[in-house]
This record gives structure tokens, sequence and C-alpha cells, in this order.
């Protein structure tokens, strides 16, 4: 049976000693959250996460869900009391607007609660982790009427959301979008079609799912600019706010897939339902994409989570397992084998994970940071840099941590040998759960395009230029400290890798977009490394100056990190200039064969 123990203390050590947490108490929400309190937060959920939410893991996975024949949908066994338990720990509204309920606390705080519940019980974190977006969206873009009847019971978790993008003939291309909106005298809208894929669509978790819909007003215009986005209600809220009338929404049927089981993927049938248009008309997609930038984020921590917690069982079973000796000679002369971690191959493969993870983490809190400073600082150029930040790291933290979350899954299972592939052990879960992150909220290959196509020449290239400019400013500024070296070095010449794609981009790519799109995946791989890369440096800068100041018996903590900065440097860091040479051979080749000729 795997088990899970949240890294608190990996979290702390990034969160107070690397991106100098208490620095932002001028921040609305921060004020309180002095290192106590966030440590007092973060251990009450990771103890919710380790004693409530991962038990149901492998139960729920065996369960499944299951719809009956009136389209109701039956979660696994204990689903219901963990939902209620989180909601009643107030989880759902932790950083959510005051004024309609919520704690207003750091969004970064409710970043490191996600990391912990998708790595817990992925399945189940969906639940709430999707009411998230419809708050983001209702709170930008609703009237104050639809922020008053539905942001505080979505806050309190007393009611979930959902976001209805697909359909079966468009899931990328949403400019093909039909469900169809036509408007009512009252103001509202009847809302007609098939969505399909819809996560946690129907449920018995609460007794009412908000559903934020992309549907197309009558003669709107074709393509995306025609879309608009609606929120449909499955009971339609009565004059006390309470669930009335049933809306004509329901399930018409749940998915069979290959992970995920515990969450609800439905079709969603809109008969004619009533809707409420959310923003402007024929401005919907600029407004889902609130819903889709955080929901992007919380999959790129999808994939960090099954990373994490299949990195945790594959150490505790290479601990244990004994095969084979160690080449230097017996470790375990007592027994008539060593254990497997004592062999280089299987530290190799744990070490990598680790360093990404712990990489990864702090990318995601950096990120997490400036999300709480686009959306809650005073001053306008802080806002702008912050949000900068955001737009161009969503991809790459979407695309590369869930391809390497999965990837992570399948080396720690590759730990096992056979029993890796055997149900009772659990590690065949994390690989496919983990599949789906790189699948769902655009698949990557997206996220790729996003980063080259869009984020990247924004503002004459503004958001790249900065995230430039720090690193070598980080690396100047360090350079005269030998410590540092080993560092540096790599993240120099990883930087010098990224700025030469892009220069290939830039005189390579505008004449001919064919040589984006065959670079774009390998730029993004790129973009990550050279992102936790810096983290690394970061914290190897951070370890060295508690272990110079003296580290309160806590040596190994630092020693340990510096060690795993050095593994990423020295085994990762080098693929950087792969990227780069297959970013430089351009589009033609794999251009030049027909159709046909696959
Ligand atoms: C379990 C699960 C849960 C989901 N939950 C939700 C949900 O809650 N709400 C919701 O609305 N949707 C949901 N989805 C749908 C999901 O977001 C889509 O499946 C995804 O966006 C991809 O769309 P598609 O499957 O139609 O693939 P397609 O759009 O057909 O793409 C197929 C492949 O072609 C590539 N491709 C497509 N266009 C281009 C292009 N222009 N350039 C380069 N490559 C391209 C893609 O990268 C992809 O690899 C879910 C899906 C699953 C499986």
């Amino acid at each position: 049976m795997p088990g899970y123990k949240a890294p608190v203390d990996d979290v702390l050590f990034v969160l107070n000693e690397v991106l100098g947490f208490e620095r932002y108490n001028n921040l609305p929400g921060f004020a309180d959250t002095t290192p106590d309190l966030v440590e007092a937060i973060i251990g009450e959920g990771a103890k919710l996460c380790e004693e409530v939410l991962q038990p149901l893991n492998l139960s729920g996975d065996k369960q499944g869900c299951t719809r009956h024949e009136d389209g109701s949908v039956t979660t696994p066994d204990g689903f219901k009391q963990a939902y209620d338990t989180y909601c009643q720990a107030g989880w759902v509204g932790l950083a959510a607007d005051p004024d309609h309920g919520g704690q207003g606390l750091p969004y970064t705080l409710a970043a490191v609660m996600s990391e912990f519940a998708s790595a817990a019980n992925m399945a189940w974190a969906m639940y709430p982790g999707l009411t998230q977006g419809a708050i983001a969206a209702l709170t930008l873009h609703g009237t104050d009427d639809l922020k008053s009847t539905y942001l505080p019971k979505l806050i309190s978790g007393e009611w979930s959301g959902t976001m209805n993008l697909t359909e079966a003939h468009c899931g990328t291309d949403l400019g093909l979008i039909k469900t169809k909106a036509v408007p009512q005298d009252d103001g509202s809208y009847t809302i007609t079609g098939e969505k399909i894929f819809i996560s946690a669509g129907e449920h018995d978790l609460v007794p009412n799912i908000v559903h934020l819909v992309l549907a197309r007003i009558e003669g709107a215009p074709e393509g995306v600019k025609g879309i608009s986005l609606f929120v449909v209600p499955k009971f339609l809220p009565d004059n006390d706010g309470n669930p009335g009338t049933r809306n004509a929404v329901s399930c018409g049927a749940i998915e069979e897939k290959m992970g995920i089981h515990a969450n609800a993927t439905c079709v969603m049938n809109y008969d004619g339902a009533t809707g409420r248009l959310v923003g402007s008309e024929h401005k919907g997609l600029p407004a889902m994409f609130t819903m889709m930038n955080e929901a992007r984020l919380g999959v790129g921590i999808q994939g960090l989570g099954q990373s994490d917690v299949a990195y945790q069982n594959a150490v505790t079973y290479a601990r244990e397992r004994l095969q084979g000796r160690a080449l230097t000679g017996a470790a375990n002369p007592d027994g008539n084998a060593d254990p497997i971690i004592v062999h280089p191959d299987v530290r190799r493969t744990l070490m990598t994970i680790r360093a990404f993870n712990e990489a990864a983490r702090a990318l995601i809190l950096w990120t997490a940071i400036k999300g709480d400073i686009a959306h809650r600082s005073d001053d306008k150029a802080d806002r702008q840099s912050a949000d900068d930040h955001m737009g161009l790291m969503t991809p790459v933290i979407k695309g590369v941590l869930t391809d390497k979350g999965f990837d992570n899954t399948v080396a720690a299972q590759q730990v096992y040998g056979g029993h890796g592939y055997i149900a009772e052990w659990g590690m065949d879960q994390f690989v496919r759960d983990a599949r789906i992150a790189m699948l769902y909220e655009g698949a990557n290959g997206i996220q790729a395009l996003d980063l080259v196509g869009r984020k990247l020449p924004r503002d004459g290239g503004r958001a790249a230029m900065a995230f430039f400019r720090e690193i070598e400013g980080f690396i100047k500024d360090n350079g005269g400290e030998e410590a540092m070296t080993p560092y540096l070095e790599p993240l120099k010449q990883g930087l010098g890798d990224l700025q030469n794609a892009t220069m290939w981009f830039m005189q390579n790519a505008m004449s001919k977009p064919d040589n984006a799109g065959a670079g774009s995946t390998d730029y993004m791989h790129l973009f990550g490394l050279v992102a936790l890369g810096y983290m690394w440096a970061q914290m190897a800068r951070a370890a060295n100056e508690r272990l110079a100041a003296g580290a309160d018996g806590r040596d190994d903590f630092y020693t340990t990190k510096l060690a795993l900065g050095r593994h990423w440097m020295e085994r990762a860091m080098p693929e950087t200039s792969a990227h780069l040479a297959r970013i430089s051979a351009g589009s033609d080749t794999m251009m030049s064969l027909p159709a046909e000729a696959f």
C-alpha cells in the first residue's frame, strides 16, 4: 500500500529561505502570515492530505464513480466525508475574496495545499480544484448579482464548479464550438448542446453544481470571436439562494478511462438549460482564459504531485528491496544481498526525480507569489511585471511539469522492477493518473505553441527579456563565490542555449512558421531546464548561506540540497544543448514527407 508524507520542510525552505515570503507582507492578505502561521497552515493541510485524502486514493481508483439510470453519479466510498472535512476547515476559500466569504490568504498557500492534495489523491483533489477556476472567472467577470448568488456558495465549497469547453468535434480548436445560446426576454439565455469530457460534471459531493459553459449566441461571428461564457447551474437558485428548480442539464454518460477513476468525466447534455452571461457577449474566450490560467498552473502542480508521491514510495522500496551487491563491496554484509538503493543506476533514477521535484516546487511557489503580486499589489509596475512572469511561465509549468511528472512516475515504477507493474503496489496508479495532466487543459504541444507563438513575442518579448536579465543578474551577483561555481557555470551555459534558441526563432520563424512549430516542444523544455536550473542556483545559494552561518543541527538538510542541485546541474542541464540543436534543425525534414508517406 503506497504512502505519502507532505514535504512540509522543503516547502518552508523555499518560502522562507529562498523566496523570502515575509518580504511581501505589504500585500493584502499577507500581513498576518508570519512564518509561524504559515507553518501552522501548511502543517494542518499536510495532516489532512496524509490522513484523510491519501488513504482513499487506491480504494477510490479501484471503486471508481458510478452513474445511475437517472443520470446521478456516486463517488467512491469516503469521498463525501473527506470533502465535507476539507470544506469545514475552509480550504476551498483559503485565498478567495473575504467580501464573499473567503479567507483572503495568499494564493501561494493555496498552491502548496494543491500540491499536497494532488499528491495524496489527485482524482479527489480535482473536485474542489475545478471550483477554483469558477471562482476566478466569476470574481473577475461576473456581475454583482452573479457574484452574490454564486461566490459565497462556491467559496465555502457548499456548491462546486466545472468548466465546459470541449465538444466531440472540438478540443484544441474552440472556434468550432456548436453549443448554442438563445437570448430570452428576461435577460437569460437557453443553452443547447453536448459537452464531453467534463471533469466533475456530476457527482454526489454537493447539492448544486455550477457549470461555466462556452457557447455561441445565435448569429454570433464565426470562430473564437463569437464565443460567450455562461453560468449554468444544475439547480436554479431560488429567491433565498438555495437550489430551486432543476435546470435542463444532465449527465448522459461517464467515461471509462486510463486513470483518475475516482473523478467523474462526464458527457453533459444541455437541453435548453437556463444560463446567464458571464462578461460580455462574444468575449467568452478571454473570460474562460481566466479559468484556464488558474487551471493550467493547477495541472502543472498535479504533475509535481504525482512525481513526488511516486518518488517517495520508490525510495521506501529501494531501501527495503535486497538484490545484488554494491559495486564497491557488500553494504549489508549480514544479509544475503544489499538494498537496491546502493546501486548507482537506482540512485540516478531517484536523484533525478527528487532534483526535479524540488526545483519544480520552487518554480511553482515563485510563480504563485508573482500571481499574488499580479492580483494584489497596488504598484502598477509590479503588477505588470508579475503578470508578464505568470503569462510566460504558465505554459512552461503546465507543459514541462506534466511531461516530466509523467516520466518520473514511470521512472519510479522502474525502481520496483516487475513489482511496479503489479497493481497491489499502487505504482501503476501514479503512472495512469499522471498521464492525463499532459493532455487536458490544452495538450502539451499546444502549451509549447502558446509559449513560442504568443508568450515569447508578446509586448516585444518583454517578459522573456526580463527573465533572461534576472538570471544574468543573479549569475553576475554571485559570480565571486567559489561555492556557487558548480551551479552558475551550467546555468550560464543553459541560458546561453536558451538565448540562442530565442534568437534562432526571431531569425527563422517569422518568415517560416513551421520552424516555430517544429521547435516549440524543444523550446518549452529548454526553457523549463533553465528555469529549474535557476531555481537550483537560488536554492544552492540559500543552502550555502545557511551552512556558512551555522545550520542549527540541520547540516544534513542543506548538504542534501547542495547535492541535489549539483545533480541537476551535472545531469539535467547538459540537455539544453541537445534541445538547441534540434530547434536549429528547423522544419524542412519533417515537413518534406507528404501525409501519405507516414
Ligand atoms: C479525463 C479528461 C478530463 C477532461 N476534463 C475537461 C473538462 O473538465 N472540461 C473541458 O472542457 N475539457 C476537458 N477535457 C478535454 C481536454 O481538455 C481535451 O481533450 C484537450 O484539450 C485536447 O482536445 P482533444 O482531445 O479534442 O484533442 P485535439 O484537439 O483533437 O488534439 C489532438 C492532438 O493534436 C494536437 N494539435 C491539435 N491542434 C494542433 C495545432 N494547431 N498545432 C499543433 N498540434 C495540434 C494536440 O496537441 C493533440 O496532441 C478532459 C479530457 C479528459 C480526457
